[in-house]
């Protein structure tokens, strides 16, 4: 089962007490914005086999929302943290960058975000 800490009220919540908000860091296009990134921001997430970074909400305790790196083929999750960041934090960004040799928030965002 997925387990994760909640940044706010610092309680290990049990998936079942959490509700997944989908992919983390999103851009959000607005009034400007053109067709193609729209439809994008609407439409098209990633599905990595790897580090991902995932909004949930801590729905059966707090309620706030927060922002969790975890690996989508081993469960391993390597940190969660606020979700009023546009980056996740160095010391997760380390974290992984130790145990996913090569793996950068650079490289990662760069493909996430073209
Ligand atoms: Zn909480």
């Amino acid at each position: 089962m997925l387990i994760l800490h909640c940044p706010y009220c610092g309680v290990d919540a049990e998936e079942t007490e959490l509700h997944a908000g989908g992919q983390a860091h999103l851009t959000r296009e607005t009034v400007g914005s053109d067709d193609e990134a729209f439809e994008d921001y609407l439409f098209m997430r990633e599905n990595p086999k790897g580090v991902h970074f995932e909004r949930w909400r801590h729905a059966s305790g707090c309620g706030k929302w927060f922002h969790a790196a975890r690996c989508t083929t081993t469960l391993e999750v390597f940190g969660t943290y606020s979700a009023q960041t546009t980056a996740p934090p160095r010391e997760i960004c380390d974290a992984i960058s130790g145990k996913r040799p090569g793996w950068s928030w650079k490289t990662f965002s760069a493909r996430m975000f073209s």
